[in-house]
């Protein structure tokens, strides 16, 4: 699916798939069918929301993330300006309504402060050399204000399940011969009924993760086939504003991937002027590429030259942020541009023994967001303990 919904504007953005729920909320249901223990692999949105549901279920589970924090593509900066840079996720695409379905806890809401763009918002597009400016119109999108989707973890999944996860977890082996798995980092073993991995696709396609006996041979050929977009982020702090909310690059094919500045201080309770670039797919390549220290003469020439002369004297500060080089991540999510039936290959479980949750494993319907990662987490939690 190329969802092309999206490719006018939010496409541009680099914000995929349509808006969905996420399916129906789980009440705080213990089930007792279910008497087995499940390892979770990965402490991002999915492997988090897989944790917290069988917490409120009262299964027994332990997440193993190899970083020392939890939050995977989640990642953001606290102390650039006043309020949060999202380094990763940035914006809602699946209406606020979601909070709620993945705290999941009767009579309390989850609440978070978010704000949407208004069709007057000005959008341009840079192409051959000149900036077509335009209103924005309608795009769905909601940004946090001055909050993130980590905060929203931190704040209302993490408490409950903290104890469950183990950092600095690196799992190398899963061993699903037997009627349980084994599971082992480089010091440890676990031995678990089921197995969540949640690891981002790049870490399977690197066959970081040995499987005993090997996946199935379609499996192995979707996790070769998808392609896993390279990402990179920058966020420059100006003394003024001079740009518009969105300013998206023609890229050609669009197949390649997309580039857009973007105003990331819209909606904050803040002063500050950060202006955000967001590159996936081949454009993130030649920004990856930079030496780190001409990364800011050479993003500043390109902003010149879209606005003669005021980025350089406007400048402050920067910061980038390459996912492409990230330990344990190594790209962006796959391309927008994935045959759903690959994704829905790549989602399918193992034996009853092995499930596949996040971004890059979902139904097919749309992929890449913390949305459809909650989602998948969701379905897999409910395949295996109903
Ligand atoms: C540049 C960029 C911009 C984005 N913008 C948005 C946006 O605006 N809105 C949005 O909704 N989504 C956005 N996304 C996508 C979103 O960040 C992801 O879809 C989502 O965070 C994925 O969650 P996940 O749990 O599937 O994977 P991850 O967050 O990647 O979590 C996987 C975890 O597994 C761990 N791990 C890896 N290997 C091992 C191992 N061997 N053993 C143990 N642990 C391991 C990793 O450390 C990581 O913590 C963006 C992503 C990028 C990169």
């Amino acid at each position: 699916m190329t969802r092309t919904e999206f490719l006018q504007v939010c496409g541009a953005l680099g914000l995929s798939g349509p808006l969905r729920n996420i399916g129906t909320s789980l009440s705080n249901q213990h089930s007792p069918n279910y008497q087995g223990n499940i390892i979770i692999i990965g402490a991002g949105a999915a492997g988090l929301t897989a944790g917290y549901m069988l917490k409120q279920r009262g299964i027994s589970f332990k997440i193993l993330e190899a970083n020392t924090s939890y939050g995977g593509r989640m990642k953001v900066l606290d102390d650039f300006v006043d309020y949060p840079i999202g380094l990763g996720a940035e914006w809602i695409a699946s209406g606020t309504l979601l909070f709620d379905q993945i705290a999941n806890r009767r009579g309390v809401s989850a609440q978070i402060d978010t704000v949407g763009y208004t069709q007057d918002d000005k959008y341009g597009v840079w192409y051959n050399g000149k900036l077509v400016r335009n209103d924005l119109g309608t795009l769905t999108y909601r940004r946090f204000v001055n909050s993130s989707w980590f905060d929203f973890f931190e704040k209302f999944i993490i408490p409950e399940i903290a104890q469950d996860i183990r950092y600095e977890s690196v799992v190398q082996s899963i061993d699903y011969t037997g009627n349980k798995s084994v599971v082992k980092t480089v010091i440890s073993e676990f031995v678990a009924d089921q197995v969540i991995v949640t690891v981002p696709l790049k870490m399977l396609k690197d066959e970081r993760i040995r499987f005993n006996p090997p996946l199935p041979k379609k499996k192995l050929k979707a996790i070769d086939d998808a392609v896993v977009w390279d990402g990179f982020k920058a966020f420059i702090e100006f003394k003024e504003k001079f740009y518009p909310a969105f300013v998206d690059f023609v890229i050609n094919p669009e197949t390649d991937g997309q580039v857009s500045y973007y105003d990331a201080s819209f909606g904050q309770n803040s002063k500050k002027n950060v202006l955000g670039l967001f590159a996936v797919g081949e454009p993130a390549k030649k920004y990856g590429a930079l030496h780190p220290d001409d990364v800011k003469d050479y993003l500043l020439a390109e902003l010149d030259e879209i606005f003669p002369n005021q980025a350089t004297p406007n400048y402050l500060q920067h910061v980038v942020q390459n996912w492409s080089t990230e330990p344990y991540v190594e790209g962006a999510y796959i391309s927008d541009y994935t045959d759903e039936r690959v994704v829905r290959t790549l989602q399918a479980s193992v034996d009853n023994k092995v499930y596949f949750a996040g971004d890059c494993y979902t139904s097919g319907r749309d992929w890449g967001n913390v949305h459809n990662a909650v989602a998948s987490a969701q379905a897999s939690v409910k395949e295996i303990v109903g």
